[in-house]
C-alpha cells in the first residue's frame, strides 16, 4: 500500500511492520489466509488459553478515555466479552460441523451439505463508546470462523486504541492479526484495500462512505449503527422498579450507549407518577450531587460535550431534573426533559448522552404510530404490567432488539443476535451469529458416477414428454 507507506504517520509504520510482509497488499493477506476454519478453530479450542489470556490482559488495564467507573467498564467491556468468548469456545466445534442438506429424488445419492469457510481478511472498525467490546467481540466471531483480522480502533478513545495496538500483536499471531490506528483520513486510506468483509460500528454518515468504499471491491459489509431507541411506559407499572431500571439503562456510561433508551413515550398521568420515581432512583444511585459521585461517567470528548450542551440549549422542552454541566470536567448531570414535541431538537438526532426526553401520548397506539414514523431503531423497550401492551408493541413495531421491563440487558445474551434493522444496521453478531457473519456458507454437493442413465433425461436432444410434460 504505497500511499500509506509514503505517509508520515508513525503509528501506521509501526503497525505495518507487524504484518506478514513489509509491503501491505491484499495479496499478502490472502497468502496468510487460513486453510480452513478447523485450523484456527482447533487453535482456539485446544490452546484455548491463548486468546483469552490476551483478552484478560487487555481488560485489566485502566480504561481512561471516558473515566468510566470500574464496575461499568468491567461489566460492559470485560464480562460481556469473556462471556461471548467462553460461549464460542464451548460451542465452536458443533457450529463448524458441515450441515447436511435435504435431498430430492434427483439428488438422493449425493452428499449435500453446507460448509462454513473463512471469508479471508476482515476489517473491524470500532466506535469510541465501548472501545474494547466493539472491537474484540466481533473479533471473537471472526477468529472463530477462521479469518485474519485487521482492527481499526476509534481515534476518539485514543488510550484504549493504543492499548489494543500494543497488546494484540504481543499476544495474538502477527501473521493473522494487526491493528491500524488513525481517524477518518487514515481509515479512508485503509479502505482502498480489498477486504473480504468489513464490520463497521459507528454513525450513519460514516457508514455511507464505508459502503461507497466497499462497493469498489464488492466487499460485504456489516453495519452496527445507532438511532433513537424508544421506551414506551404504559398502563399499570411498578414505578419504583421501572424508574430504577430506566435510570440504570439510560445513565450507564452517561447515556453513551447505542442501545440506551433515547426517549420515553407515556401518558401525562404516567409521567406524573414516573418523574418522582426517576428523581428517587437518581438520588439513590448518584446521591445529592451526581457530579461528585464516582459512579457517573463523563462525556468522552469536548466536542461530544458541546454537541450535548447545544441540544439542551435548543430544546423547547422543560428541564425538570438535572441540566447542570461543566465543560472543563466534561460533566453533564443526568437530565430529564418533559413537554418535548416530536419536532424538538432532542428528537432530531440520536442523543448518545445523559439527556432523557419524555414525550406525552394519549394511547399506546399513538406511541406506536410515533415510533413507526421514524427509522427502525436498534432497540425498543416497553414497560408495562399488562402483557397485552407488551405484545401489542412487539407485534406492531420493528427494531433490532426488543426488551420488556428493562433496558440494555437483552444484548448481554450470546444466544441472541445483536444488530439493527434498516437504518439501525445490517447484519448481526454475538455468539453463533458472529461466527455466521464471518463465515461463508458454501453449498456443496458431492456426486459420484452412478445412475448416468437417468441423466439422459436432462441432456439434449430435448423432446416433449421427456420430463413428463
Ligand atoms: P463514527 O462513525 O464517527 O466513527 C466510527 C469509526 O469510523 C471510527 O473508528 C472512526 O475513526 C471511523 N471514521 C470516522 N470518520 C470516518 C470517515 N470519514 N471515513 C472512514 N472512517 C471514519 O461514529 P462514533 O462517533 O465512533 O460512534 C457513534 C455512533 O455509533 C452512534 O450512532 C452509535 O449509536 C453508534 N454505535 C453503534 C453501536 C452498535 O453496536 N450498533 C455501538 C456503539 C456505537
Amino acid at each position: 500500500m504505497a500511499s500509506v507507506e509514503q505517509s508520515n504517520e508513525k503509528t501506521w509504520q509501526m503497525y505495518l511492520c507487524h504484518l506478514p510482509t513489509n509491503t501491505w497488499s491484499s495479496s499478502s493477506f490472502t497468502a496468510c489466509r487460513l486453510p480452513s476454519p478447523s485450523h484456527l478453530n482447533s487453535q482456539l479450542v485446544s490452546k484455548g488459553s491463548e486468546p483469552s489470556t490476551c483478552f484478560l490482559l487487555l481488560i485489566h488495564c485502566p480504561l481512561v478515555d471516558a473515566h468510566q467507573p470500574k464496575f461499568e467498564a468491567v461489566l460492559s467491556e470485560v464480562d460481556i466479552l469473556l462471556n461471548d468468548l467462553t460461549f464460542t469456545i464451548s460451542n465452536l466445534s458443533s457450529w463448524m460441523q458441515p450441515e447436511s442438506a435435504s435431498t430430492n429424488l434427483a439428488t438422493k445419492l449425493d452428499d449435500c451439505f453446507i460448509r462454513r469457510e473463512p471469508l479471508g481478511v476482515v476489517l473491524i472498525i470500532g466506535s469510541w463508546n465501548y472501545p474494547l467490546q466493539l472491537l474484540l467481540l466481533p473479533m471473537v466471531g471472526a477468529i472463530a470462523a477462521g479469518n485474519c483480522v485487521i482492527l481499526k480502533p476509534s481515534e476518539v478513545s485514543a488510550t484504549t486504541g493504543s492499548l489494543v495496538a500494543e497488546l494484540v500483536p504481543k499476544y495474538l499471531s502477527q501473521e493473522c492479526y494487526a491493528v491500524i490506528r488513525g481517524g477518518a483520513e487514515e481509515t479512508q486510506e485503509l479502505l482502498k484495500n480489498r477486504f473480504d468483509h468489513i464490520f463497521f460500528t459507528g454513525s450513519k454518515g460514516v457508514a455511507r462512505s464505508i459502503l461507497q468504499a466497499a462497493s469498489l471491491h464488492f466487499t460485504p459489509v456489516t453495519l452496527e449503527l445507532g438511532g433513537k431507541s424508544p421506551c414506551v411506559v404504559y398502563g399499570p407499572v411498578n414505578m419504583t422498579a421501572a424508574a430504577r431500571r430506566l435510570v440504570w439503562a439510560k445513565f450507564f456510561n452517561a447515556g453513551q450507549s447505542c442501545v440506551a433508551p433515547d426517549y420515553i413515550l407515556c401518558t401525562s398521568s404516567t409521567r406524573d407518577l414516573l418523574l418522582p420515581a426517576l428523581k428517587e432512583a437518581l438520588w439513590e444511585f448518584y446521591g445529592e450531587d451526581p457530579r461528585t459521585c464516582p459512579d457517573l461517567c463523563r462525556i468522552v470528548s469536548p466536542q461530544h460535550w458541546t454537541r450535548l450542551r447545544a441540544l439542551l440549549e435548543k430544546t423547547r422542552g422543560r428541564i425538570v431534573i438535572g441540566g447542570e454541566s461543566d465543560q472543563e470536567d466534561k460533566y453533564m448531570a443526568p437530565t430529564v426533559v418533559v413537554d418535548v414535541s416530536e419536532d424538538d431538537a432532542l428528537m432530531a438526532e440520536e442523543i448518545l448522552g445523559p439527556i432523557l426526553p419524555i414525550l406525552s401520548v394519549e394511547s399506546v397506539e399513538e406511541a406506536i404510530a410515533l415510533i413507526n414514523r421514524g427509522q427502525k431503531p436498534l432497540a425498543l423497550y416497553v414497560f408495562s404490567e399488562e402483557s397485552s401492551v407488551v405484545k401489542t408493541v412487539l407485534e406492531k413495531t420493528s427494531s433490532g432488539g426488543f426488551c420488556s421491563n428493562d433496558g440494555i440487558v437483552h444484548m448481554t445474551l450470546p444466544s441472541l443476535p445483536f444488530g439493527g434493522v434498516g437504518a439501525s444496521g445490517w447484519g448481526s453478531y454475538h455468539g453463533r451469529w458472529g461466527f455466521e457473519t464471518f463465515s461463508h456458507r458454501r453449498a456443496c454437493m458431492l456426486r459420484g458416477w452412478a445412475l448416468e442413465r437417468f441423466n439422459t433425461l436432462r441432456y439434449p436432444p430435448y423432446s416433449d414428454g421427456k420430463l413428463g410434460w
